[in-house]
């Protein structure tokens, strides 16, 4: 059924507890947790704790699931006080874009300055 767990998908794993994560905020739809390969100085996912294979998947099924990973990358910045210097909240999408964990996230970047356009 769609946004049930995946067994072989990591995220799911993190949110089941089964892979350990530095879990930074959650809510009753949503968990966030600090990158293992950081990009920036604030380098944090947010993920539904639904799965769904990427952001656009997630929309067009639980749009107000969608809705919350925004709201909730918005606290997060707030948190690490990312917000007062700008941030950017990116959904890779597709593996030509970079998308290697295919259970939908946004990565929230801040910190540093960020160049645009981006690689
Ligand atoms: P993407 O390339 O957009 O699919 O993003 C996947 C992100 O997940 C990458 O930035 C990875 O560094 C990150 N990542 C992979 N494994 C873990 C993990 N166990 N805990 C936290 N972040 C991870
Ligand atoms: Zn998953």
């Amino acid at each position: 059924m769609a946004g049930e767990p995946q067994a072989d998908c990591l995220f799911c794993k993190i949110v089941a507890g089964d892979v350990p994560a530095t879990i930074v905020h959650e809510t009753a739809t949503t968990v966030a947790f600090r990158d293992i390969n950081p990009q920036a100085p604030t380098h944090v996912l947010v993920i539904p704790r639904a799965h769904y294979p990427d952001a656009a998947t997630l929309a067009a099924a639980e749009p107000a699931v969608a809705a919350d990973v925004l709201s909730a990358a918005a606290e997060v910045a707030a948190q690490e006080k990312a917000d007062s210097t700008g941030y950017r909240i990116v959904f890779n999408t597709g593996a030509g874009a970079g998308q290697t964990v295919f259970h939908a996230h946004a990565h929230v970047l801040g910190g540093r300055g960020l160049n645009w356009p981006p690689g």
